[in-house]
């Protein structure tokens, strides 16, 4: 299926690797042509050099953190307008939620909610002036099944959607949707050291707890970062202009319920 993107321009946040990265290979493919952004200088042009080579598409990368204004300034000033933006940043640690400092909330709320909000500001009179916009959250399937040890990414996630809800049913008037993709396990570097490190809170050999964290999901499998991607590909498309304000899971079934 043509998706209806080819030279409309997509800012991917946080997007050297993982599923930032996937979510910008995958526009690429369909024609978009990019900013993509990291704090790391080294792994972002690397990441941009990668998708040229794959695509043929322009692509502009960053050198930024995304959770500074001045991070993302220099990402929204570095290409063309977008019509398509990608809000992800790195995830706050795992820990005792009766533990965390007040610092440490204000660090994930900044990060995982008004960062997202911030670009989106940044993006949405341009969107709404063309006509066409598409923004998708990368948030977590922690956000509809919450566990203690990620409270912090919970409790900041869940402001981002609720923000989402919102202002998704003010623009959609404009062909501009909002909407938010919750991985549950993909097999990311993230993912790879929150493994390490429940394998040793459990004494057993990361293996080992890969293969606890497979059994719980009813696909028996982690995700690719390379699905997650078509998802946002999908959710970015012009055929997708229906679909706004939703939660969408992608988790191999291990939500366990019908909504
Ligand atoms: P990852 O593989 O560790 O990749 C993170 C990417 O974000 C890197 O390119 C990193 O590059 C960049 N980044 C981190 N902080 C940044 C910042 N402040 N400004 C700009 N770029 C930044 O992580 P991932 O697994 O793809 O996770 C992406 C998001 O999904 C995270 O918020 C994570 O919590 C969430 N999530 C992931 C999973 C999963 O299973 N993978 C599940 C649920 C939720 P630099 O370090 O160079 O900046």
């Amino acid at each position: 299926m043509d998706l209806g993107i080819a030279g409309r321009h997509a800012v991917v946040c946080a997007s050297s690797k993982g599923l930032g990265l996937a979510c910008a290979a995958a526009l690429a493919r369909e024609g978009a042509s990019l900013t993509i952004a990291a704090r790391t200088r080294a792994d972002i042009e690397a990441a941009a050099e990668a998708i040229r080579r794959a695509s043929g598409v322009t692509v502009f990368a960053v050198a930024a953190d995304v959770t500074t204004p001045e991070g993302r300034a220099a990402i929204l000033a570095a290409g063309p307008p977008a019509s398509i933006l990608v809000n992800n940043a790195g995830g706050p640690p795992r820990g005792d939620v009766l533990r965390f400092a007040p610092e440490q909330w204000l660090a994930a709320v900044n990060a995982n909610m008004v960062a997202a909000i911030e670009m989106t500001r940044g993006v949405m009179d341009g969107m709404i002036e063309r006509r066409f916009g598409r923004v998708v959250n990368i948030t977590s399937a922690a956000v509809k099944a919450p566990t203690a040890d990620l409270s912090l990414s919970t409790a900041a996630r869940l402001g981002l959607t609720g923000y989402v809800a919102g202002v998704a049913r003010q623009v959609a008037r404009h062909n501009v949707t909002l909407n938010n993709l919750l991985p549950g396990f993909f097999d990311t570097d993230r993912f790879r050291a929150g493994v390490a490190g429940r394998a040793k809170e459990a004494g057993i050999a990361p293996e080992d707890q890969l293969d606890r964290q497979r059994e719980a999901v009813p696909a028996r499998r982690v995700g690719d970062p390379a699905e997650f991607g078509d998802a946002c590909a999908y959710l970015c498309s012009a055929q997708a202009g229906f679909i706004t304000g939703q939660n969408m899971l992608l988790d191999g079934g291990q939500f366990p319920g019908t909504f």
